[in-house]
């Protein structure tokens, strides 16, 4: 062999950090049959359980009309007319325009690569997403990463740096994907706005979780107008697949013609994008399950907060996401099988999606859930462990 994967391998399994595929064989509400075991499912991020409600029977009509795959690219000719409906409702919803793109990893690799460049600066947070990273990077700007969640060192970096170049862009998420805490959205659009910066806030976790109407943590501060980038993914709590950017109106075009994950890649099916219009209309209303996916997530938090482990997140931040950060990776692999045991499918995080040292159980809930489904996990948690 002229390169030697299996040794690579090898040194990823001595290290506890291989990763496999495992065979989702059924889905019901929040749970999961494997190998023929039920589990209930910690490790998906549907958080309004949408996803298992989506009435196909009603959107498969699309199919007739549209079919299925849309056989090209949006600006070929697979600019099928859901698009327009969904971007239409989403700009309504937002008060901005909308770009519907085919997954989140794509808008952010395409939109900040098109947006700045090789004069251009990029200040982010230490974790934000892979996707937000390799946008960065392959577009050629300056970056520099401020530790998560610092933005007085955020403040020093602007003050040093951003003279020295055109366009400065900073780059956030809004609950983070990894730690599930929450950002002080107000202090950065205060920095945006001093040092003539873009925002760019990443919502997937948020959409459909916070804001009067799910439309993610800058609706709840009132901040929607004054993010200049707003990225939502339909394959999260809207329960379908795909994601938007919301932004003004001159990006939208220019992304349109710049954005190469937009302009060189097939356009999503019809019947996904009807899906997408169904779980955002459905995401809007559903204010009750927010606020009991809120007092679930705050009441989890709580009683892990007894047991021997980090719980990342403010106490009541309300973040779907509960991180459990228990060191080594062993040691997370070790409690991720016990939970299992208990019919619990939590997928351990290891570096190097999260720093080395700090390996966790990354509990994500569902408003579907009960805290009796949860009860047993935190006494596992809690005192057994
Ligand atoms: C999931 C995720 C993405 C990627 O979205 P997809 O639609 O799954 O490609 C981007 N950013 C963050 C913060 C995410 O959690």
């Amino acid at each position: 062999m002229i390169i030697d994967l299996a040794k690579e391998l090898e040194k990823l399994s001595a290290k506890g950090e291989r990763r496999r595929l495992f065979e989702v064989e059924e889905r019901q509400g929040p749970r999961i049959r494997v190998k023929g075991r039920w589990y209930l499912n910690l490790s998906s991020n549907d958080y309004l359980g949408l996803a298992a409600k989506v009435p196909w029977d009603e959107l498969w009509r699309e199919i007739e009309v549209l079919g299925f795959g849309s056989g090209a690219s949006r600006l070929m000719s697979g600019n099928h007319r859901l698009y327009g409906i969904l971007e239409e409702r989403l700009a309504a919803l937002y008060g901005r325009s909308a770009l519907v793109f085919g997954s989140g990893f794509l808008a952010n690799v395409g939109i900040i690569s098109s947006l700045v460049g090789r004069k251009d600066v990029i200040f982010a947070d230490k974790l934000v997403h892979a996707s937000l990273i390799d946008g960065m990077r392959l577009s050629g700007a300056d970056f520099f990463r401020y530790p998560h969640q610092d933005l007085e060192a955020l403040a020093r970096l602007l003050l040093q740096k951003r003279n020295h170049y055109r366009r400065a862009l900073i780059v956030t998420e809004s609950v983070f994907s990894m730690d599930g805490d929450l950002t002080d959205l107000r202090t950065l659009v205060e920095l945006k706005k001093s040092y003539e910066a873009l925002l760019l806030v990443d919502e997937a976790h948020a959409i459909g979780v916070f804001g009067d109407q799910g439309l993610g943590l800058s609706e709840e501060l009132g901040l929607l107008k004054e993010i200049d980038i707003l990225i939502g993914t339909f394959g999260k709590a809207l329960g379908s697949y795909g994601a938007f950017v919301i932004t003004f109106k001159e990006l939208r075009e220019y992304l349109i013609n710049r954005a190469r994950s937009f302009i060189f890649t097939t356009a999503l099916p019809a019947v996904v994008v009807a899906a997408s219009l169904w779980g955002l209309s459905k995401a809007v209303s559903m204010k009750s399950e927010r606020r009991y996916l809120r007092e679930l997530s705050k009441r989890l938090r709580k009683e892990l907060k007894k047991g021997p482990f980090t719980i990342l997140g403010e106490l009541d931040s309300g973040s779907p996401i509960v991180p459990v950060v228990v060191g080594e990776n062993e040691k997370a692999l070790a409690l991720a099988e016990g939970l299992k045991a208990l019919g619990y499918w939590v997928t351990p995080v290891r570096p190097p999606t999260v720093p080395r040292g700090t390996a966790r159980l990354r509990l994500s809930l569902s408003a579907e859930m009960t805290w009796d489904d949860l009860a047993p996990l935190v006494n596992y948690l809690v005192n057994e462990s």
